[in-house]
């Protein structure tokens, strides 16, 4: 998506090639913000921006962004070949995709595990079911981070491959096969606009209240 935003300039302290053609991209942090908040980037001052959830903890130094590389997109090729001290474009965070503390589901497809990066780091993970979804078993980024705190509370569903300890299918699949989804806990979506509305299909088929249903598409 592109916006146009007032943008200030930073350095870009590192960057790192977590699973091939994703990334995660760190800078100094200089503003406070709230886990689940967005940020614009660019690479210059009067270009559009895209937006990027913040991946990191709300009281982290650095500022990191999870992304891959759509190798027919403006930005992502251009940010992926960026190195410590080059310069891009960041807007204030905003944005009101927030996580209460306490029981409820994180649900995400690919890079949409940003934001609940940033809310685990963030202290809010207690109590929560965190469901990542991803092609192979190189898209569970931050997984080693996720495996020793949340233990079973996170599942990991892979579509086209197998392994140990990831459940084999889609992540629908796998809430189509759940037997109890509380109805007065949250459920928390992002990534694609085709898992958040088939997700919102099955919890509402399920008799989720719609009040209960808190998505972030990207797109
Ligand atoms: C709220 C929100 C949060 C997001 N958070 C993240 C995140 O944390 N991580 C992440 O990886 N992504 C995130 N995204 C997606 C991100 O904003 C970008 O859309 C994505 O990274 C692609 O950027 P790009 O500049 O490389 O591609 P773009 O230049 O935007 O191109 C995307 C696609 O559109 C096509 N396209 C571009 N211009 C045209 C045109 N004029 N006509 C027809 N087709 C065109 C391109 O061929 C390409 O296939 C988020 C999106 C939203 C809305």
């Amino acid at each position: 998506m592109k916006t146009k935003l007032e943008l200030q300039k930073v350095k870009v302290l590192r960057q790192r090639e977590i699973s091939p053609g994703v990334f995660v991209l760190s800078f100094p942090r200089i503003w406070d913000f709230t886990a689940g908040q967005v940020i614009g980037l660019s690479a210059r001052e009067t270009d559009d921006s895209r937006l990027y959830s913040i991946a990191s903890g709300e009281l982290d130094d650095e500022v990191d962004i999870l992304y891959n590389i759509n190798p027919e997109g403006r930005l992502t090729p251009w940010m992926s070949r960026l190195n410590t001290a080059d310069t891009l474009w960041v807007s204030k965070p905003f944005g009101s995709f927030f996580s209460t503390p306490g029981p409820g589901w994180w649900i995400a497809s690919g890079t949409g595990i940003a934001p609940f990066s940033a809310m685990f780091r963030t202290g809010l993970a207690a109590g929560k079911k965190l469901l990542h979804g991803g092609r192979d078993l190189k898209s569970f980024y931050f997984e080693e981070d996720f495996l020793p705190a949340l233990a079973d509370k996170y599942v990991r569903c892979c579509s086209r491959q197998e392994g140990e300890g990831i459940y084999k299918g889609r992540l629908t699949q796998y809430l189509n096969e759940c037997e109890s989804l509380p109805s007065d806990e949250k459920y928390y979506l992002c990534g694609s606009a085709e898992m958040v509305v088939e997700v919102r299909d099955i919890l509402i088929g399920r008799g989720i209240p719609f009040d209960n249903i808190i998505s972030e598409i990207y797109f």
